[in-house]
């Protein structure tokens, strides 16, 4: 569904990312890993269009989107969940859902799917009327996905998920990803710090160091790697 070939991007003199490759399939959750610095917002900032790319392609669905503006990838289908969550403070949780349907025009679908976001976040639907900057950094995250959800995406790009947020918040918005992905049929590309996480709710993996991608494979024979182990899993 997504190939990346050969990616290249800089921040004026530094070179953030030299030579990335990788392949999401259709239907799948695929992580990147990595220390900090390594490149993952960064790859993911230039497939959504946030960040110009050097050289390199991205092929998107069959169709060369690195060219494209970020609204214009967006009307595509691939939607990014930045890092630290980007909710309208000052709207209540239902406008900034309304927000993420700006490019829909069916009603009724908008109505069904914001049913669902509240189904699959219970708190989202007991605070509908807060104001987003007033919720929790976990709620915020909720709130960052179900926006996402509400834009029509087919493929989600999420950026460190759980940054800040407690740990019990964590594993349930990891098993929520894991079910956008089954019911929805959602492609997920998932950039963590927390790559026990990140591979346990993911089927393959790259690890990113420096621009550049060191590793990859199924995400149980990289848990199973003792150098992942010891560089990435705290072991
Ligand atoms: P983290 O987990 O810490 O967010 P990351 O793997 O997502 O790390 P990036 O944020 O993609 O890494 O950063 C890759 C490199 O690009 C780093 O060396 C970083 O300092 C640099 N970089 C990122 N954004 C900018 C920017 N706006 N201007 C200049 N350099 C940047």
């Amino acid at each position: 569904m997504l190939t990346v070939e050969n990616l290249h991007v800089s921040y004026g003199a530094i070179k953030a990312l030299h030579g990335v490759n990788l392949e999401v399939p259709e239907g799948s959750i695929v992580t990147l890993i990595g220390a900090n610095g390594a490149g993952k917002s960064t790859t993911l900032r230039a497939l959504s269009g946030l960040v110009k790319t050097a050289a390199g392609s991205v092929k998107y669905k069959g169709r060369e989107i690195s060219k494209l503006s970020p609204n214009k990838i967006v009307e595509t289908g691939l939607c990014h969940v930045p890092e630290g969550r980007m909710v309208f403070a000052n709207l209540t949780v239902l406008e900034n859902l309304k927000m993420g349907a700006y490019l829909q025009r069916d009603k009724k679908w908008i109505a069904s799917q914001t049913d669902y976001v509240f189904g699959l976040f219970p708190r989202l639907k007991e605070r509908e009327g807060q104001a987003a900057g007033t919720l929790s950094g976990g709620e915020q995250q909720m709130l960052a996905i179900g926006r996402a959800l509400l834009s029509k995406p087919d493929f989600l790009m999420l950026d460190e998920p759980s940054l800040g947020i407690a740990p019990l918040l964590v594993k349930s918005i990891f098993e929520r990803i894991v079910e956008i992905n089954r019911e929805q049929g959602l492609t997920v590309l998932l950039v963590e710090q927390n790559a026990n996480l990140a591979l346990d709710v993911s089927s393959y993996a790259y690890v990113l160091e420096t621009g550049k991608v060191l590793l990859e494979g199924p995400s149980a024979r990289l848990k199973a790697d003792p150098k992942v182990q010891e560089c990435y899993l705290g072991a």
